[in-house]
């Protein structure tokens, strides 16, 4: 019988703790561990990239509510997955990272891949820890410790680093016998103190005007039965963050998506449910918000709450988890009504109370804005806008899957691909929407939409992964469409095509044409392409080039759409495709040279030199 290894040891302690996938790029030491995964059974997904694989693991453990597992390899291995551990660091995704590293023996010598990991992750993790001996118990009692901790409490990365000995030598005696078996129990749900109930229940009873936001977090804590009921129940307006959409459908009437500002500036008391008051919510602060607004935050962090106090009003903190505070307020709550009819926010003459008609008249000027950009027509010349675009894919999807089933995880990157799809494309279901989070990632698109499709495509249930990229966005992982390939992986992605970084370069678009025109003479395209190479700007990309190609390249289908008509039909089939095959939609955009480059949710406008079109 083969001797028992480390790495027989570690995969034997994944399988025992239920892990189901496992993310990596193998190299030495840690391949073993991955061969030994696999041959029990663990499904082990191979990535280009460390930094699409941790992507990838941290999301896996943001959808499936347990740590997702990344397996690197040391030295360089851990610097490109540090993108995705810091980046579950600051989203709170929960994530196990092991990782390889040189022989114990060869520390401070220069051995291979060397690097002090711990030191590197102690920072940006919640724990950063080696097994304290090769043996056995040894070993898994630090797996067990690291994926605990990764999952309890708030969720984030914890880290056990593995030296090359640990893993591959065989165990200083045979254990075959003595080889522990582990458990977590799922995490300890902190109830609230029955005072603070009590005062957050006073609050929300004297508020004229009150708001619950709802952020990834009540999304993750799967409370979004106990939240509907909250607004349903209490007729209480809401605001989702981008990623805390659908934990109460978009769709209700109590949405104040579309007067959002209205409602920010207006509230008198904001319920925090799972966001943290930072950037996404404008820090609770005024302008946005009114100077004397009071906070009532709920977390399950006790080191997070308190920050929306920055205003010095009097504010609530709730420490506990999400669903037993709504639970609880609710109860004590009664059957109070905030307003004696639920209104509904985007129909002005159903308003009755001033804050609701505020919100109304919000929420009506900025549909009827959002409707009229997705039903105008692409003018003749021909080049779609973003919100016609995704008027059509939204309808051609919703004609083959009614958002109410909750069958699609859209993946959104990218400047105005990302902050666009956002009103674009509601959602009546959680955790449908991944995009740049907390830190405004870009380059996580491709390993969150794998990430997704392992956490949801089960023989028990299975969702469709759509990834909305822009052209730059894609271009962080774009290899990984051969991961996708080879994991028989049927993810749609739709390159929002614009040439460039927040708006794109149709500066020279025509130089571009007669360039890239192979009849014109030598000497016009050579001319043309010193102009073009002077006249690049740091936002600008190729234009129009072919992504669809990639799907072509690994068996996949690729489709280039200019028109509406295309456009339709391209997602209607990359949807039905029945191969498990990776799509490719190559959407050319108006560039839109005279479009203000901005990150719409930020709100700040940054100035870019636009090549002679300089209107901005
Ligand atoms: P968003 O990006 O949607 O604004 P954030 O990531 O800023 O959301 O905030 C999510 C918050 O939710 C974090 O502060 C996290 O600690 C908290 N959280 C996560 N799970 C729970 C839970 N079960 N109960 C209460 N709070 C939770
Ligand atoms: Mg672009």
């Amino acid at each position: 019988m083969a001797p028992l290894t480390g790495a027989k040891v570690i995969a034997q302690a994944l399988h025992d703790l239920d892990i189901t996938v496992l993310h990596t790029l193998v190299g030495i030491p840690v391949a073993d561990i991955a061969e030994e995964a696999i041959d029990l059974g663990i499904r082990v997904i191979g990535y280009r990239n460390e930094q699409a694989c941790s992507y990838a693991a941290s999301i896996y453990g943001y959808l499936t509510g347990r740590p997702g597992v990344l397996l690197l390899t040391g030295g360089p291995g851990i610097i490109h997955g540090m993108a995705g551990i810091t980046n579950a660091s600051t989203n709170a995704f929960p994530l196990l990272v092991l990782g390889g590293s040189s022989e114990s023996t060869s520390v401070t010598k220069g051995g291979f891949q060397e690097l002090d990991a711990i030191a590197l992750l102690t920072p940006h993790t919640k724990t950063a820890i080696r097994p304290s001996s090769k043996e056995p118990t040894a070993i898994v009692a630090a797996l067990r410790t690291a994926y605990r901790i990764a999952w309890y409490g708030r969720p984030g990365p914890t880290f056990v680093d593995l030296p090359t000995d640990l893993i591959m030598e065989p165990s200083p005696a045979d254990r075959r016998v003595d080889r522990p078996v582990i458990s977590v129990s799922p995490p300890p749900k902190p109830g609230p103190s029955s005072d603070l109930i009590t005062s957050a229940a006073r609050l929300l009873r004297s508020s004229s005007a009150p708001l619950v936001i709802i952020g990834k977090g009540a999304a993750y804590a799967r409370a979004e039965s106990t939240i509907r009921s909250l607004i349903s129940t209490h007729h209480l307006p809401f605001l989702p963050t981008p990623m805390g959409k659908g934990v109460v459908p978009d769709s209700h009437a109590l949405n104040t998506s579309s007067a959002r500002s209205a409602a920010l500036k207006n509230a008198d008391l904001v319920l925090l449910l799972g966001a943290r008051p930072n950037w996404i919510v404008h820090f609770g602060e005024a302008p946005k918000y009114r100077p004397d607004v009071k906070i009532i935050q709920v977390d399950i962090s006790p080191e997070e709450l308190g920050r929306a106090n920055s205003l010095g009003e009097p504010a609530l903190s709730i420490f506990g988890d999400i669903g037993l505070v709504v639970d609880q307020i609710k109860a004590e709550l009664g059957d109070w009504k905030a307003f004696s009819e639920p209104r509904v926010v985007s129909d002005p003459t159903a308003a009755s109370s001033s804050y609701l008609d505020l919100l109304s008249r919000g929420a009506a000027t900025n549909s009827a804005k959002t409707s009229e950009a997705a039903e105008k027509m692409t003018p003749v010349s021909g080049q779609l806008i973003y919100q016609r675009a995704y008027h059509i894919i939204k309808s051609t999807v919703n004609s083959l899957s009614p958002p109410s089933k909750g069958e699609i995880v859209y993946v959104a990157e990218g400047a105005n691909t990302m902050d666009i799809s956002r009103s674009s494309f509601p959602l009546e279901q959680p955790r449908q929407r991944l995009d740049a989070g907390t830190w405004g990632t870009m380059g996580v698109g491709l390993g969150y939409a794998i990430g997704a499709w392992s956490a949801y495509n089960l023989p028990s249930r299975t969702k469709k992964i759509i990834a909305l990229e822009g052209d730059s966005a894609l271009g962080f992982s774009g290899m990984e469409i051969e991961t996708m390939a080879r994991h028989r992986m049927d993810i749609v992605i739709i390159v929002m095509n614009n040439s460039g970084i927040y708006k794109g370069d149709a500066t020279s678009a025509t130089q571009w044409k007669e360039m890239q025109d192979r009849t014109s003479s030598s000497e016009t395209a050579a001319s043309n392409l010193k102009d073009r190479v002077k006249s690049l700007r740091s936002s600008s990309l190729l234009y129009e080039t072919r992504y669809e190609h990639l799907a072509e390249m690994v068996g996949g289908t690729g489709f280039f759409v200019r028109s509406e008509e295309e456009l339709r039909t391209a997602t209607r089939k990359a949807f039905q495709e029945k191969e498990k095959v990776p799509c490719v939609l190559n959407v050319i955009i108006d560039p839109g040279i005279n479009m203000d480059a901005s990150f719409g949710w930020l709100e700040t406008k940054e100035k870019h030199r636009g090549g002679g079109q300089s209107k901005l």
